[in-house]
């Protein structure tokens, strides 16, 4: 293991942390990607940070997707109740 342990800013993780929503909903350019990502190697914190991150957006995207094919059931429900109206 070479002892080359690099100094990082304080702040630099919080800062990143705060992009690291971002980029998992990939609103982030990919030069901010390259960016995080870079820090991403040399900082385990901020790895296992974004894991229970990732795990966290996986989990709103399921909740969103159920909502989403309800909602589209719902409105296929719906316009066929609509149209059952229409005949009269
Ligand atoms: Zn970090």
């Amino acid at each position: 293991m070479p002892n080359s342990k690099k100094k990082r800013e304080p702040g630099h993780c919080a800062r990143l942390l705060e992009r690291m929503s971002q980029y998992l909903e990939g609103d982030l350019g990919t030069d901010c990607c390259g960016e995080l990502e870079k820090h991403l190697l040399d900082c385990p914190e901020c790895r296992s940070k974004l894991d229970g991150l990732r795990r966290l957006a996986a989990l709103c995207r399921e909740c969103r997707e159920e909502e989403i094919r309800q909602t589209s059931e719902f409105k296929a429900r719906l316009r066929a109740m609509l149209l059952e109206q229409d005949d009269d």
